[in-house]
């Protein structure tokens, strides 16, 4: 198996997250996955540490959420969020990619995107050369579609493991 579900990085949560390396890196749209990377799917609306967070980051990038999920939940948190989101989003499809490039006139070079799951999220944006960030999933809980995807990642991670490429809760300095 080769490295096409690598991420450039791994940190525990957005808040690990090292941003101003990323602006230092000319990094100016940052693609957030939803589910359990901004959220669990025990909260319908983010929480303040998230707000605040995300309050600082415009400051100095374009934020936008790229969710499979669908608009009801992933609105509620674009809306809450004041940032610019994509439901339905298809991932690891390039569409949502693609979307985005046209809106903002962007190139994939200028993106990054952060995810909590190889086979969606950082899939993607390998194929689409696209520096990735992976975090670990916040809560247990999960869409049904997802516990076939872990099982996936499961099979990946153990490949991963014994070449020392990449294991969960080892993070990247
Ligand atoms: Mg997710």
């Amino acid at each position: 198996m080769d490295k096409v579900f690598l991420p450039t990085k791994y940190v525990k949560d957005l808040f690990s997250i090292d941003y101003k390396m990323l602006k230092e890196k000319k990094k100016k749209y940052l693609l957030f996955d939803l589910d359990n990377t901004i959220g669990s799917l025990l909260e319908d609306v983010p929480n303040d540490q998230i707000r605040k967070l995300f309050t600082s980051l415009k400051k100095d990038f374009v934020v936008v959420i790229i969710s499979n999920n669908f608009k009801k939940r992933v609105k509620s948190y674009g809306d809450k969020l004041e940032v610019d989101y994509y439901y339905l989003a298809m991932k690891p499809l390039g569409r949502v990619i693609r979307k985005i490039r046209r809106k903002y006139h962007c190139e994939n070079k200028d993106m990054v995107l952060i995810g909590d799951q190889l086979v969606t999220d950082i899939y993607l944006g390998n194929r689409m050369k696209i520096d990735t960030i992976l975090v670990d999933p916040i809560h247990p809980k999960e869409m049904k579609i997802t516990s076939i995807n872990r099982f996936i990642e499961g099979r990946i991670l153990k490949k991963y493991k014994s070449k020392g490429w990449l294991e969960r809760g080892k993070y990247h300095a």
